[in-house]
């Protein structure tokens, strides 16, 4: 037997960060949402009880160090399943680029596996176990617009933004989330907006989403990577209507509401940056169907 899924990237519309927990994680409250840029996870029933990883990507581990690895995995031993899988990964998603895209093949696998091995889960039971993987994977379990709170596992499904285009601009470095909460100053973080920019979704005021956008893990990596400042200013320079960095970088993306602007910033960016997207917004809830 043989399932196919695809797992999409989100972005971060607003990323806010409270405090430091006594269990070492962050509180946050993001705001996230999936776009039209998928990695496929085709899974595939192996003879022997082994899961196998097959990735063709350098970047990207085959063994159990990959998220959709863990995945397969936590099901295996919670449900005792003594069946061998081989987990495919085509990656589109630029690797350590704060766009979930192992989060996303891991929440793929999570739902692929429900299906092959019928095991009558839930979202809400995926999501949960998803938690247990990673801080981004109950969201991905879902898709769609969601306001994450607590280490970022709990969900709570808003409003998809409008209609719009999303170009994105990474950098050939890849920035580790955890580099870039060490070195967050949690004591000098200017907070967006983040109940504004929920209830400019709720109403679809498409110019309030673009004012309210930020993320405080932007200053940090900005000091890291000055290049990531260069491209959000090319961005603007290019066209899009806001700009700002997904997660804790390094990809860019600008929302541009017309179609007919798009190529003047997709074509713009790609003289500063080897990987450039320009992708529909796709946060509606059955954007995994
Ligand atoms: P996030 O936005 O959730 O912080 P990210 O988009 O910044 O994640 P990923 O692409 O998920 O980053 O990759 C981060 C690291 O995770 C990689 O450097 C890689 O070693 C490891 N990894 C594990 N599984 C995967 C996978 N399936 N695809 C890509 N990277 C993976």
């Amino acid at each position: 037997m043989r399932v196919l899924e695809k797992a999409p990237a989100k972005i971060n519309l607003s990323l806010d960060v409270l405090h430091k927990r006594k269990d070492g994680f962050h509180e946050v409250k993001m705001i996230m949402t999936t776009i039209d840029l998928a990695d496929r996870v085709e899974l595939v029933d192996l003879p022997y009880d082994e899961i196998r990883i097959i990735s063709h990507n350098r970047f990207v581990p085959d063994d159990q160090r990959n998220l959709a690895y863990q995945a397969a995995k936590l099901l295996k031993d919670r449900f005792k399943i003594r069946k061998g899988i081989s987990i495919s990964i085509t990656k589109t998603i630029p690797v350590a680029a704060g766009l979930a895209g192992g989060s996303s093949d891991a929440a793929a696998t999570l739902r692929g596996l429900n299906r092959l091995w019928n095991l009558g889960l839930t979202l809400d039971e995926l999501a949960n176990l998803g938690a247990e993987i990673g801080s981004d994977v109950s969201f991905c379990v879902y898709g769609g617009t969601a306001l994450a709170t607590g280490r970022g596992e709990i969900i709570q499904h808003i409003t998809p933004p409008p209609h719009c285009w999303v170009v994105l601009a990474k950098p050939t470095i890849g920035v580790s989330t955890a580099d870039v909460y060490k070195n967050l100053n949690i004591n000098s973080i200017h907070h967006p907006y983040v109940e504004g920019m929920i209830e400019a979704l709720k109403i679809g005021d498409y110019d309030q989403i673009c004012n309210l956008m930020g993320n405080v893990l932007e200053s940090v990596t900005l000091h890291m990577y000055p290049e990531v400042a260069n491209i959000k200013d090319q961005m603007k320079r290019f066209g899009a209507d806001a700009v700002l960095m997904s997660g804790s970088g390094p990809t860019v993306f600008g929302l541009v509401q017309y179609e007919s602007r798009l190529p003047r910033v997709y074509n713009g960016l790609r003289g500063f940056c080897d990987q450039v997207f320009a992708v529909r917004m796709l946060g509606e809830r059955n954007c995994l169907d």
